[in-house]
Order: structure tokens, then sequence, then C-alpha cells
């Protein structure tokens, strides 16, 4: 690998690496368990085990316009069938983390609407301290277009409590701590 990369490609596989503890692409040999075990991999144009081969061979654009990483569900199943170790899982969310520090936009709406949500909903954590149902689904039905999705639901919910229209605000301290020591030390790498 050190033969055939240009510096610029080594130091965007260093800088993607330095985005996740303990991240080594190297290990990989193409096995393709990862892809076997991953439940999203029919929606991703390019599953697990490619996208490790394109960070392997320093094609970090392909592999930051790739959709995989924004349908990955983060259930950790590739990282545990990976005879190598490598920690996919994380490098897709790292590959998030790294495309949304670049203010990298997906190109198909499906998977800015899963960027937007992630937005919504970690905004909504980290002003309430705790889920506030209908301010998330308010917010992502009206930035994302999609006006009545769900609110069919809304009826039963409310006969049976599940809606509160105040916000508890519960933990909010704590939650700042958190938001403070993991995103928004993140932001700043
Ligand atoms: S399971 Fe591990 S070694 Fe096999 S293709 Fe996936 S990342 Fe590579
Ligand atoms: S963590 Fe993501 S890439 Fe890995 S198996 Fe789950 S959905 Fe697929």
């Amino acid at each position: 690998m050190e033969k055939v990369l240009g510096k610029n490609r080594k130091s965007e596989i260093k800088e993607i690496e330095g985005f996740i503890d303990g991240l080594d692409v190297s290990g990989c040999y193409q096995c393709g368990k990862c892809t076997a075990g991953c439940p999203v991999a029919h929606l991703m144009d390019n599953p697990p085990q490619r996208m490790i081969r394109l960070v392997q061979i320093g094609a970090i654009d392909e592999a930051l316009s790739s959709n995989a990483y924004w349908n990955c569900v983060a259930c950790g199943t590739c990282s545990a069938r990976c005879p190598r170790k490598v920690k996919i899982s994380e490098l897709m969310d790292g590959l998030k983390s790294f495309s949304i520090k670049k203010k990298m936009t997906p190109k198909d709406r499906s998977e800015r609407n899963i960027a937007l949500f992630n937005e919504i909903f970690l905004n909504n954590i980290r002003r309430h301290g705790r889920l506030f149902e209908v301010e998330l689904v308010g917010m992502n039905n009206v930035l994302s277009g999609h006006l009545l999705r769900d609110t069919t639901k809304a009826p039963e919910m409310l006969v049976h409590g599940k809606l509160k229209f105040i916000p508890s605000n519960i933990a909010k301290k704590d939650m700042k701590k958190i938001f403070k020591n993991t995103v928004e030390k993140n932001d700043k790498r």
C-alpha cells in the first residue's frame, strides 16, 4: 500500500482511522463474512466488505459518496463476525461523522432524510435530556416534507398516555456533559 498511495490518500486514511480508536483496515482479507451477516447490505451500493476495500486502497471519495454508512443501523454484526477483528461498524460510524464534519450532503433523498433524522434526534436529546417525541416527529415530518407520516398512530398513543406535550427535561445537565465529552469533542477533531 505504501507504494501505490499518494500522500493525500494516506493522510485521508489516517484521518478517517483517527476518527475511530483502534481502527486498522489493513487486516481485512476480503472473506465477506461481514457482508453476509449485514441485515441491510441489500440497501447499500457498497456493502461492508467493499467499503473496507475502498478505504484500504485509498478510494476515500468513493467511500464517502457511498450510501452504505447512512443505511448502516449500527447493529455491530459485521464487527462481531469479522475473523480479523476489523471494526467495520465503527468505520461506518466514522464515515458518517467525517462526512458531517466535511459538510457533505448525501446524494439521494432517502439518505438525506436519514441524516436529517439523526440531526433532529440528537438536538432533541441535547435540548431536553430525554427524547421529546412530539417535537421529534413534528420537526422530522415538517423538514422532510412528509407532513402526515405516522400521524394516524397519534390517537391511540394519546389514549394510552404515550404522548406528552411538555418535555420532561430531566437529566438535562447530565446530557449536556455527555454531549460535551462526545459529540462536541468529535466536532473539534
Ligand atoms: S469479515 Fe473482516 S476480513 Fe472478512 S471481509 Fe469483512 S472486514 Fe474483511
Ligand atoms: S453495523 Fe452496519 S454495516 Fe455492520 S452489519 Fe450492522 S448494519 Fe451492516
